[in-house]
C-alpha cells in the first residue's frame, strides 16, 4: 500500500476539508493522547515504529502526484513525535519537497518543528499546533510537550513569519472545558485561525479517559453513551452541549477578529465552509 493517501476522512459528511493527500511518516504515535481516535484503527498504536523503506517509497510516491497537490503531515500520527528526533523521517521529507511546488499542512503538537525552520522557511506551508491544556497535559497527552513549550513554538513560529493554525481539540466535557479558555487568550495573538472541536468518544479512547479520571465515568457515561449520538462509529455529545463548551471560544475568536472551524462537526447557527477548516486557506493568502 502507499504511503501517501488521499485523505479520507471515513466518508464523514461531517467533514469539510478540501482535498488533500495525507502522509504518516511513523505508524503509531508517542504522545499516548488519552483521547486519539487513530489507537480504535491502527494496531499497537503506542508502539510507534518506523515505516519500511519510508524514505525510498515516499520518494517514488511524490514523483507520481500532481505538481501543487495539498499534503496533510499527519492525520493518524505526529511528524514531530519523539521517533523524529532520531530517525528524522519528517526532516528527510521536507527535505524532497525543496524544488517542488507541494502545498503542506503540519499539524503537530511538538516543538521539535523549530529543528527543522531552515527548510520550513523555503516551503509552501501552514503549520497547526494542537494544544488543548496546561494544566493537564501530562496526564491526557503524556508523551507530547508541555503547554509551554508549544506556546514556545507558536510564538517563534509567528515571530518568523509563519501563518499559524491552533487547534484547540478536543474539548471534552468535565475535563478541560474551563481551562480551555484560558489556553484560548493565551494563543490568540500569535494564531491566524482556530480549528474547533469537542471530544468524540470511541470505546478505547473512552475507556482510558475513564480510567485516568474515575471521577468522571459516570459524567462519560451519561453524556456519551445515554444522551449522546452515533455519528459514523463516533458518539457525539448533545448538540445543546456541544454548542455550549465551543460558543465562548467561537465569541472569543470573533471578538479578535479571526477565523474559526469545527472539525467533524456541524453546530447549529454557524454554517461551515466546506474547503476552509483545516487552516490550510491560508497557503494562498
Ligand atoms: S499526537 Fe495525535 S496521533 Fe499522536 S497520540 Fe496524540 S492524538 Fe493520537
Amino acid at each position: 500500500m502507499p504511503y501517501l493517501q488521499p485523505f479520507d476522512p471515513w466518508g464523514s459528511e461531517l467533514c469539510s476539508c478540501p482535498p488533500k493527500w495525507s502522509l504518516n511518516p511513523y505508524t503509531g504515535c508517542g504522545h499516548r493522547c488519552l483521547y486519539c481516535y487513530a489507537t480504535s484503527f491502527i494496531s499497537r498504536f503506542y508502539e510507534p515504529r518506523i515505516k519500511k523503506d519510508f524514505l525510498k517509497k515516499i520518494e517514488r510516491e511524490l514523483k507520481a502526484i500532481p505538481e501543487d497537490t495539498l499534503i496533510s503531515l499527519s492525520n493518524s500520527s505526529d511528524p514531530y513525535q519523539p521517533l523524529e528526533g532520531k530517525w528524522k523521517f519528517t526532516r528527510r521529507f521536507l527535505e524532497m519537497l525543496l524544488d517542488k511546488k507541494i502545498r503542506l499542512l503540519i499539524i503537530t503538537k511538538s516543538d521539535l518543528l523549530l529543528r527543522d525552520l531552515d527548510l520550513l522557511s523555503r516551503l509552501k506551508v501552514v503549520i497547526s499546533l494542537t494544544i488543548t491544556s496546561k494544566k493537564i497535559s501530562s496526564i491526557i497527552e503524556p508523551g507530547a510537550p508541555s503547554f509551554e513549550r508549544r506556546l514556545y513554538a507558536l510564538k517563534e513560529l509567528k515571530k518568523k513569519g509563519f501563518k499559524t493554525v491552533v487547534r484547540l481539540d478536543p474539548v471534552i466535557p468535565g475535563i478541560n472545558e474551563d481551562e480551555i479558555k484560558e489556553v484560548l487568550s493565551e494563543v490568540l495573538p500569535y494564531t491566524d485561525h482556530f480549528v474547533l472541536s469537542t471530544y468524540k468518544a470511541k470505546p478505547d479512547s473512552l475507556k482510558r479517559l475513564s480510567e485516568a479520571f474515575p471521577d468522571k465515568r459516570d459524567l462519560f457515561k451519561e453524556l456519551y453513551l445515554i444522551k449522546g449520538t452515533l455519528i459514523k462509529g463516533s458518539r457525539y455529545l448533545p448538540s445543546d452541549l456541544r454548542k455550549k463548551l465551543l460558543r465562548p471560544l467561537i465569541e472569543e475568536i470573533k471578538k479578535a477578529g479571526k477565523t474559526f472551524a469545527f472539525c467533524r462537526e456541524v453546530l447549529e447557527g454557524y454554517p461551515s465552509k466546506k474547503g476552509f477548516c483545516d487552516g490550510s486557506f491560508l497557503l494562498d493568502s
